[in-house]
């Protein structure tokens, strides 16, 4: 079962901040809160930045930046505080040693002296050297070397670490909320590094001992963490006991869209497409990886596609709200196998969010675009109406500047080519008039105002002329807008008026006669 009723669910979100958050992490974020949603309970996120070497400035912020986008906040963190604090695990350094000590007086972990020289001199002479039950015996540690030589090597303040003692073919189980029973025989395992030689924790030991500090009572993670699974089980059973060991789920992989291997960042600069929550530079190398944010993903449909990546409610349903995802998630309903990643669909969600989406909502969104491209928006109300017209049209929201910046700005590049095909003099005569029309339409206070008149006065006109009115909508749509994109030509002429589209239809007019 999931979870007995009494139970109050502490869930955790525990990220190395090393660089930008992958998807496959935000999916872990997402079942995290959406498990502790269901059952009131609480989503902690916990920084495991103990490895120091990979710590990198600026990740813990975009954490919580990309956490703070998608709308899920935990109830604890470093910044949101909690009564079992620190949320750093840099800052509970004093706390793990206790720990360790405690699992080296019972015998299920030992002091190793043996120097980073004597360890790549092993490397070199063993092929796929491991420290482990079969090679610990020629190595300098506890147990290898008698009990004085410990002790003097210990008085001297000799560097050592703390490593696991692996028990000799011991069958470890456990049970997987997704997985269902998983088991390892631990003579597989090597002898992991608990405490490193500054007195830091590894993740093997900080992970286990911040779980039962922080009464943490699901642990779900990627699939990736299942060979470190026995690591933990023995430091939980030799530590506080296997009873009290948070229930887990390793979350199925995300895999490339071709289904070959887990789904990489490279995978995704090399088929053109996000594969982190929001941009993301390293402040070493200066590289960027563009984010699902900044190609113009709503939240919304971001963490929709993502709850569907390995997870569905037994339905063909595929568009959810959060609220709905917190309802309906179950854990028995996440699939064991990898998810394979389909761009494309990714698109769709988006798609059909936007479509959906109001449009004010949708105009706060877009601005910053229309900003960076130096669109000028004069009235907020009007980037609202605009947006109602050419939503249905856009995937993205970076797809709102091609789609409708003809509303703003007269097009400048004109696709005359796919106009002159069948161009003819009677044509021309027909859009000089009809920019004449308009024009004093305009000066003489903006008449014809709505789409459906707009419509019916080109038609009597064109037909008038002995012109098809549909022989002429290529063209004019052209004129207006470019290209042939867009919403309904007489929607572009109602929003840009008379005056305007008078301009353009001149200004094409003048093109073709050059040709
Ligand atoms: N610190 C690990 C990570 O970077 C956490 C794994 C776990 O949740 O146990 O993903």
């Amino acid at each position: 079962m999931e979870n007995s009723a009494d139970q109050q669910v502490r869930v955790r979100f525990a990220p190395s901040p090393t660089g930008g958050l992958h998807l496959g992490g935000v999916r872990t974020v997402l079942f995290n809160y959406l498990f502790a949603k269901k059952y009131n309970g609480q989503f902690i996120l916990r920084i495991e930045d103990t490895d120091q070497s990979r710590f990198v400035p600026g990740a813990e912020q975009y954490i919580l930046d990309t956490l703070a986008w998608c709308g899920l906040s935990p109830d604890e963190s470093p910044i949101h505080g909690g009564a079992y604090g620190p949320y750093r695990q840099s800052e509970r350094k004093p706390m793990y040693k206790q720990y360790a000590s405690q699992l080296i007086e019972q015998g299920n972990a030992y002091y190793a002296f043996d120097t980073a020289d004597d360890l790549d001199a092993k490397r070199k002479e063993i092929p796929n050297f491991q420290y482990n039950r079969a090679t610990r015996t020629g190595m300098k540690n506890s147990l290898s070397l008698p009990a004085s030589e410990v002790t003097r090597l210990l008085n001297e303040n000799t560097p050592y670490v703390v490593r696991i003692n692996m028990p000799d073919s011991e069958e470890l189980i456990f049970e997987d909320l997704i997985r269902g029973e998983v088991k390892f025989d631990t003579s597989m395992v090597d002898d992991k590094v608990l405490l490193k030689a500054d007195g830091m924790p590894t993740y093997h030991l900080a992970v286990v001992v911040d779980d039962f500090l922080m009464k943490i009572t699901h642990a779900f993670r990627g699939e990736e963490w299942l060979p470190s699974a026995p690591v933990h089980i023995l430091v939980w059973k030799n530590l506080f006991g296997l009873d009290q060991m948070p229930k887990w789920a390793h979350l199925p992989l995300i895999l490339k869209p071709d289904g070959n291997g887990k789904l990489s960042k490279r995978d995704g600069d090399r088929l053109g497409f996000p594969v982190f929550a929001m941009d993301w530079t390293d402040p070493n190398t200066k590289e960027s990886t563009i984010g699902f944010k900044e190609r113009g993903f709503l939240p919304e449909a971001f963490v929709n596609l993502l709850a569907m990546l390995g997870w569905n409610d037994g339905t063909d349903q595929e568009l959810f709200s959060l609220p709905t995802l917190i309802e309906k998630f179950s854990l028995d309903r996440v699939h064991k196998g990898g998810a394979k990643f389909d761009y494309e669909k990714a698109k769709w969600f988006n798609q059909e969010w936007i479509k959906q989406a109001d449009n004010t909502y949708l105009a706060s969104l877009v601005a910053p675009y229309f900003d960076a491209a130096k669109i000028e928006i004069h009235e907020a109300s009007y980037l609202v109406k605009v947006i109602g017209l050419v939503k249905e049209r856009c995937q993205l929201l970076t797809d709102f500047i091609p789609q409708s910046s003809f509303f703003f700005a007269a097009p400048i590049e004109i696709d005359t080519a796919s106009i002159l095909p069948k161009w003819e003099e009677k044509k021309h005569c027909f859009f000089d008039e009809l920019a004449k029309l308009y024009l004093a339409d305009y000066e003489q206070g903006q008449k014809m105002k709505s789409s459906t008149e707009l419509e019916a006065h080109f038609k009597t006109l064109a037909t008038e002329q002995g012109l098809k009115p549909g022989d002429l909508m290529l063209p004019f749509r052209i004129m207006l807008v470019g290209g042939k994109f867009g919403p309904g030509v007489f929607d572009i002429v109602a929003n840009i008026e008379t005056k305007d589209a008078a301009k353009r239809i001149q200004y094409c007019l003048d093109l073709l006669s050059k040709n």
